[in-house]
């Protein structure tokens, strides 16, 4: 469906839980942050009725997130449940990847396409700091499991913090180079956690610089219909990508909606406003009043964000957005 800036909504971020294997410094406080009651979460039968509302409005693309989504018990089966319904077109997953060298099959048998994984460093030691305790070979091991079941494309999100893996990005490159990988670059949020540590970022261009990528032809985003820009230099399997949400936004073209674990949708990542579809699915509202509230909040979707001016610090962390 249209928003009231005649850009096309189709793509809903569906993040089914807020919890997480995982402890990334960016995303989340090593502590103080409580999960959400169980009562709080939409269970998946209520997320299943949003998803076939959202396609009656004319959303065909669904990224299932969290918090970590292979940790939410049931996923496989709700995954399964999602891809058969009329309308899904194409059902992707972003995740840490842990949990994939056991679950990639299943995940592509269910029907998932593709998938992004998280990884901000191949380094061992630098990826337990960054992550709190995290083992990188595993990520790995579950990135080429992925590629191994055929799950298309693979990608990985590569959030790039000053001082932190600012020196590996070439190693990144190489990754693209040897195999069919689409290795994205990301500028860090100024998003809760992340927002008192804004001279760790990194603009776009300072990053192509730093890989040495001068002159080159950024490549239509085949990929996804995203906000990421392509780059493919000859003799490479995979693709560099770069994700610029704060030095050169895309919110001209931004496509998305998010829905929270706790049922609430969110037009904008980057703004506060949401509006509450638990309390709709748990009175009895009719498919018509919920598809109703629904189109509402997206054609209310804000023109633009404004994290350059403004840090985001409100109740949520990224982890429970779905980044
Ligand atoms: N747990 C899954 C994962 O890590 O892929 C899915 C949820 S996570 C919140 C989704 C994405 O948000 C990850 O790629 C993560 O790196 C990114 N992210 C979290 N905080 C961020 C921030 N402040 N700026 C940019 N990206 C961020
Ligand atoms: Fe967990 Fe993903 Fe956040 Fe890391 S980025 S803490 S893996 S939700």
């Amino acid at each position: 469906m249209q928003d009231q800036f005649q850009r096309n909504i189709d793509y809903l971020r569906i993040s089914v839980t807020d919890r997480c294997n995982l402890r990334c410094k960016y995303c989340m406080p090593s502590e103080g942050v409580a999960w959400m009651p169980h009562e709080a979460i939409l269970t998946f039968e209520e997320i299943l009725r949003l998803m076939r509302l959202s396609t009656q409005l004319g959303f065909r693309r669904f990224r299932i997130t969290g918090g970590e989504p292979l940790v939410r018990k049931e996923i496989l089966s709700f995954l399964e449940e999602s891809a058969k319904l009329p309308g899904v077109e194409d059902l992707m997953i972003t995740t840490n990847g842990l949990l994939l060298p056991e679950m990639a099959f299943d995940l592509k048998a269910a029907g998932v396409q593709r998938v992004n994984i998280s990884l901000d460093t191949m380094n061992p030691e630098r990826f337990h700091e960054i992550t709190r305790g995290g083992d990188v070979s595993t990520v790995i091991k579950g990135v080429f499991r992925s590629l191994e079941v055929g799950l298309n494309p693979v990608k990985i999100n590569v959030v790039v913090v000053r001082g932190f893996n600012t020196d590996e990005l070439p190693s990144f490159l190489s990754l693209a180079k040897q195999y069919p990988l689409h290795v994205r670059f990301i500028e860090l949020m100024p998003i809760g956690i992340s927002s008192e540590h804004r001279d760790e970022f990194v603009p776009i261009q300072e990053m192509k610089e730093l890989l040495g990528l001068k002159e080159y032809v950024p490549t239509q985003d085949i990929l996804g219909g995203g906000p990421a820009e392509y780059v493919q230099p000859s003799g490479y399997k995979g693709s560099i990508g770069f994700i610029s949400a704060m030095s050169r936004h895309f919110c001209n073209t931004c496509n998305r909606v998010r829905l929270t674990s706790d049922g609430k949708l969110r037009p904008c990542l980057h703004s506060k406003h949401e509006v509450n579809l638990r309390d709709a699915l748990r009175n009895g509202s009719s498919d018509e009043a919920i598809k109703d509230l629904f189109s509402q909040a997206v054609w209310h979707k804000p023109a633009e964000h404004h994290m350059n001016e403004e840090a985001l610090q409100g109740l949520r962390v990224m982890s429970q957005i779905g980044g």
